[in-house]
């Protein structure tokens, strides 16, 4: 894949954004709201919050929408009239940008793209995915809640991203990959200057605090371990840890109508409800918060990653920032990679 290497002025950068911004293009960044910080659409580089470490919740619902239509339809005489969803999505984010999120919100969507594309290719999912350019920035102060880097990543990792930045005082770097970054600065070179690659600044050599192969190796081989029915009975199921995860996934498929007409749409759902794994009989195979959590660490550790040769998570820590029970999922795979 083709990469090109860029200085841009910060000046330059928020002409370059502006410039995207009156071009038509959708610019989603992180942008204050509520007294907090969540991707939003901006109308000008000055309402992006680029200082922050991440916005609360990640860009999932831009690829995924919390509910979306699949189609609607209606009834006319013997005949049944259906409306597809995917046209309106076709024509609804031609040209997006998300600017100024960080390397593990990048990385979600290429991770995500396989399960969308594995028995059954996800219109719907790979429409948003294909008009979606990724401008990221990479991190100089991860928190304590971050593990990027155990996860095969780090703060200057540029996968997933299609314009990579890294900022030097009062000028960034670029590193831009591919057709999609190359042709989304394509009009406005004039703003870059192009640089060797050996001028580009060298990744940092960030710790590890733990080995998640060892973490997968207790999970293959301990589901039935004291650990997750005792370390999570304060977890209370509210699901926060998988709506603001960016590769949290699943969802609920339901129909709403009546005798003339209806439409059937999909909600993000929560393995961490116990409705989630509820059968019909009244059955349910997930009968504690311990058993639903350990699903949710199976998934993405073990499972997820021995179907696509990824792990489920890109270390953001966000399910740990956000729950309100102060479950950290670092320390959790932390313990299980020690209790091996
Ligand atoms: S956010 Fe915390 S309390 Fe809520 S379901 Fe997730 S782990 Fe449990
Ligand atoms: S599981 Fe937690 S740390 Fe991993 S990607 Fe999801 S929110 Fe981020």
């Amino acid at each position: 894949m083709e990469e090109k290497y860029y200085e841009i002025s910060a000046e330059n950068l928020k002409k370059f954004v502006d410039s995207l911004i009156s071009d038509n293009y959708e610019v989603i960044a992180p942008k204050n709201k509520d007294g907090d910080t969540f991707y939003g659409k901006i109308g000008s580089f000055g309402e992006a919050n680029l200082d922050i470490l991440l916005p609360k919740v990640s860009y999932k619902e831009y690829l995924l929408p919390k509910t979306e239509t699949l189609f609607d339809y209606s009834f006319s005489g013997e005949g049944v009239n259906i409306k597809d969803g995917l046209a309106a999505v076709a024509g609804e984010n031609q040209k997006r940008v998300i600017f100024g999120g960080r390397p593990c919100d990048a990385a979600a969507g290429p991770i995500m793209e396989k399960v969308f594309n594995w028995d059954f290719k996800d219109e719907f999912f790979n429409e948003r995915f294909k008009n979606l350019t990724i401008v990221s920035i990479a991190c100089d102060k991860p928190d304590n809640y971050c593990f990027c880097t155990e996860m095969q990543l780090s703060p200057e990792s540029s996968y997933g991203s299609d314009i990579l930045l890294k900022k030097a005082g009062s000028r960034y770097f670029a590193a831009v990959t591919g057709e999609k970054g190359l042709s989304l600065i394509a009009p406005y070179l004039s703003l870059f200057k192009e640089i060797p690659k050996a001028q580009f600044p060298a990744d940092k050599d960030w710790k590890k605090t733990f080995e998640i192969e060892k973490t997968k190796n207790f999970l293959d081989k301990n589901f039935e371990h004291g650990y997750f029915q005792n370390r999570f009975l304060s977890c209370i199921g509210c699901g926060i840890c998988t709506y603001t995860c960016p590769t949290c996934h699943c969802f609920d498929i339901q129909d709403e109508g009546n005798l003339k007409e209806g439409r059937r749409i999909r909600n993000w759902d929560s393995c961490q409800f116990g409705i989630f794994t509820l059968h019909t009989s009244g059955h349910n195979p997930r009968v504690t918060q311990g058993d639903r959590y350990r699903q949710r660490l199976m998934h993405k550790f073990k499972i997820y990653s021995e179907k696509f040769d990824k792990y489920l998570c890109v270390g953001c820590g966000r399910c740990s920032r956000n729950c309100p029970e102060d479950i950290d999922i670092k320390e959790v795979l932390k313990d299980l990679s020690e209790l091996v």
